[in-house]
Parts: structure tokens; sequence; C-alpha cells
């Protein structure tokens, strides 16, 4: 019996539960960075993108409805990788000043993934005429875009030069 075909139908499915399962991962990452962040600012930032990431959660709940589809996660190595890295700073880090500035890139490569997942998912729903999909799918890039650039604004503004 010969495989059938992916179709990009298939493929934003795929990916949709690529995320699904990259945003509970996320879920349960951000508490720890919380906790472990020595500046309150940078503390808040993650408190505050946890409440969204479930807004996000939400979501991708909405667009599986949209193509009939059960809400499902698929193991992504990447994000389980990514994360992996943050726990590894938080205890590497643990007594050193720097643990700030390590945290925030962490934290910034979790937004780019995610960045980078939401804008194709975003074109695809487009290309597939599933134009409901389209403002949700762009209003959770937006917020992953905004959390990004607030990492950026609290590294520049001290915790890089209080690591050095
Ligand atoms: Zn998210
Ligand atoms: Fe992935
Ligand atoms: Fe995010």
């Amino acid at each position: 019996m010969s495989k059938k075909e992916m179709t990009l139908n298939d493929l934003f499915h795929d990916t949709l539960k690529d995320i699904y399962f990259a945003e509970k991962k996320i879920l349960a990452a951000l508490p720890k960075m919380a906790k472990a962040a020595r500046s309150a600012e940078l503390r808040t930032a993650f408190e505050e993108h946890r409440l969204q990431t479930e807004d996000h959660v939400q979501r991708l709940d909405e667009v599986f409805q949209m193509i009939d589809a059960k809400s499902q996660a698929k193991t992504c190595e990447a994000i389980i990788g990514i994360v992996k890295e943050s726990e590894e700073v938080i205890k590497d880090l643990k007594d050193s000043p720097a643990l700030d500035a390590g945290l925030l890139a962490a934290a910034q490569a979790v937004e780019h993934y995610e960045i980078s997942r939401y804008g194709t998912l975003r074109t695809w729903a487009a290309q597939l005429g599933l134009l409901d999909a389209v403002p949700l799918l762009n209003q959770t890039l937006e917020e992953e875009k905004e959390a990004d650039k607030r990492l950026t604004d609290i590294a520049v503004a001290d915790i890089n030069q209080e690591a050095a």
C-alpha cells in the first residue's frame, strides 16, 4: 500500500499540533523561569506572558475546531531542547549575577521559535482559505513579537549591564 501524499492541509494540521505542544511546554516552563529571575521586572514579564500563553492555547483550540479536528499535541523536539537550555541556565547560573541575562536569552529563543511557527501558520491559513483562523493566529503572533520586544527592552535597560 502506498503512503498517501501529504497536502498543505495535513502540514497545517501537523504544525498546529507542534505549536500546541510547544505552548503547553512553555506554560509549564514560565513559572520556573519567573521563580528563578532575580529582577522583579523580568519576573513580572514572565508571569504576564504566562497569562498570555493561556490565551494562545485557547486560540489554538479554536483553530482546531475550525478545521473540525480535536485539539492535539505532537512532540516538538525543538521546544524540548530550547526549554532544556533554560533549565540548564537556571541550574548553572543559580548564584551568578549573569542569571537574568541567561534567562532573557533563553526566553527570547522560545519567543523566536513561536514567532516562526505562527508566521508560517498564518500564511498557510490564508492560502488554505481558513479566513477565520488568520486573525486568531495573527493576534498571537503579535503578542509573541511584543513579548520578544519587551525582553529586549529589559535586557538593554539594565540586566546585561548588571551582568557585566
Ligand atoms: Zn505563545
Ligand atoms: Fe516544532
Ligand atoms: Fe510566547
